[in-house]
């Protein structure tokens, strides 16, 4: 008889999960993995995919006009936002297939409900079954945070916003971060009244200040209109089903939706971290090691709910080397230097390594090349929206420190030109590099 019912049993069924579950499977480990939403996880159910999919249908609103300068006509062109939905969610449908075939192909047994965790080497499902397993791998990720204020429960957060019934014509969004950014920036281009509200002056805290700045006015131009150090307070829900928003001194706004976009928390609420000997940090997320071990040597973390860097590709990296470390043979850490990272705002933005700000703390001697130019793309649009690229070097070895732009597809380039940033090169190398003419992209050869 085998001491444990499971080599690895995984809590949570999304990026870092099933990465982990099914390497270690593939590394001859007997794995079961409990999921009690979706499989796939925030990215594929409810996050990045279906996001992306959102810009993608909302970008037509700006290329049908450009289209009739370049003398197409386009009669009854028209939005309905169930057919985007649906096709949409149609999609996430497809995935949540795809995600648990892999899982069933590698031998990955799965279990549609709720666990936690009873002691070091067990947990219990929802239905009542106790399950022993010699590693536990706790991947449950994160959950919106939703302040709290009078009527927030008649709010939406992007949990909800993909199933919305009907196309809100008037939304307020609380909160100028990533999720913020990106559906301000669909909901308008898809002709909504779009309002972003925050309780500070900020937006996309983090990312470098020329972008941000650049994206505020772009943002403004095209109607977004923004509220600072002014968060919600109140949300009134109308007879006909519409809201009254109060935000801090300012007068209540008529609007359709409401949703709050205020930061992802660890979902670590009543997982039963204690009966291991677990304690969480400050924002309740689980502490782990560089190999990913919690403080109880059989139970590990990795994603959003270890609250290191909440992306999905950072997810998979760390259940790729947990079950390397653990099942493989092959010990690994992940590397957190250099990540790329993207807003799909519109116009987009992207961006790799130090800030400005960050890159003079660092470094005593700092060079700043940009480039701000009109896309070519953009040549017969009624915005005038420049795009602007930047450039942070260490101006004594001519290292590239850090690479931000802001403009027409800047996260697809910026994937190329992080491989650049990694290895180490300079200023000197992009310079050798022959522009691609006429691109975007050849601004980062040009840059002065
Ligand atoms: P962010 O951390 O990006 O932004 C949170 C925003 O909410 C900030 O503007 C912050 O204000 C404000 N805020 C934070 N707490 C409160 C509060 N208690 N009351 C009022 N306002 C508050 O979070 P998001 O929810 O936008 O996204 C969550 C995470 O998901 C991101 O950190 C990112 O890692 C990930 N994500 C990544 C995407 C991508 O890679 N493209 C896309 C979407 C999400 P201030 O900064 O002024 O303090």
């Amino acid at each position: 008889m085998p001491e444990y019912d499971y080599d690895l049993f995984t809590i949570g069924a999304g990026s870092g999960g099933v990465r982990a579950s099914r390497i270690a499977a593939s590394h001859g480990a007997k794995v079961a993995v409990a999921e009690e939403h979706r499989v796939g996880g925030t990215c594929v159910i409810r996050g990045c995919v279906p996001k992306k999919l959102l810009v993608y249908g909302s970008h037509f609103a700006h290329d049908l006009q450009d289209a009739a300068n370049y003398g197409w006509t386009i009669e009854g062109a028209r939005f309905d936002w169930a057919t985007m939905r649906d096709h949409v969610l149609g999609d996430v449908d497809r995935l949540e297939s795809a995600y648990t075939n892999t899982l069933e192909s590698n031998g990955v047994e799965r279990f549609l409900e709720r666990a936690t965790i009873t002691g070091p080497h067990t947990v219990r499902l929802a239905s009542g079954r106790e399950i022993s397993a010699k590693y536990i791998l706790v991947a449950v990720g994160a959950w919106p945070v939703m302040p709290a204020f009078e009527g927030s429960e008649h709010c939406i957060t992007s949990n909800e916003v993909f199933h919305l019934p009907e196309f809100p014509r008037r939304v307020m969004i609380q909160g100028a971060g990533y999720i913020a950014m990106e559906f301000a920036g669909i909901f308008n281009a898809l002709g909504a009244q779009v309002t972003v509200v925050n309780r500070s002056d900020v937006i996309l805290r983090g990312y470098d200040e020329s972008l941000r700045d650049r994206l505020l006015q772009a943002t403004l131009a095209k109607g977004i209109e923004y509220r600072f150090n002014s968060p919600i307070e109140k949300v009134v829900k109308q007879a006909d089903g519409s809201f009254e928003v109060t935000t801090k001194d300012h007068e209540p706004v008529p609007v359709d939706a409401v949703m709050i976009a205020t930061g992802r928390q660890p979902k670590t609420d009543g997982l039963g971290l204690e009966s291991a000997g677990i304690e969480l940090g400050a924002k309740g997320e689980i502490p782990v090691d560089d190999y990913s071990k919690t403080a109880c040597d059989s139970i590990y973390a990795v994603g959003d709910v270890t609250n290191r860097v909440q992306l999905t590709p950072i997810a998979i990296r760390e259940g790729q080397a947990f079950a390397d470390t653990v099942f493989g043979g092959k010990p690994a850490t992940v590397d957190y230097k250099a990540i790329p990272s993207a807003v799909f705002s519109q116009p987009a933005i992207a961006s790799v390594g130090l800030t400005e700000v960050q890159a003079r703390q660092e470094c005593s001697d700092v060079r700043i090349y940009s480039s701000d130019f009109r896309p070519m793309k953009n040549i017969y649009s009624d915005h005038v929206e420049r795009g602007l690229y930047k450039m942070i070097v260490d101006n004594e070895t001519g290292r590239i420190l850090g690479l931000h732009m802001i403009g027409p597809e800047a996260p697809e380039i910026l994937q190329a030109a992080a491989v650049a940033v990694k290895a180490g090169l300079t200023k000197d190398d992009f310079d050798a590099t022959v522009a691609l003419h006429p691109s975007m992209a050849e601004e980062l050869v040009l840059m002065r």
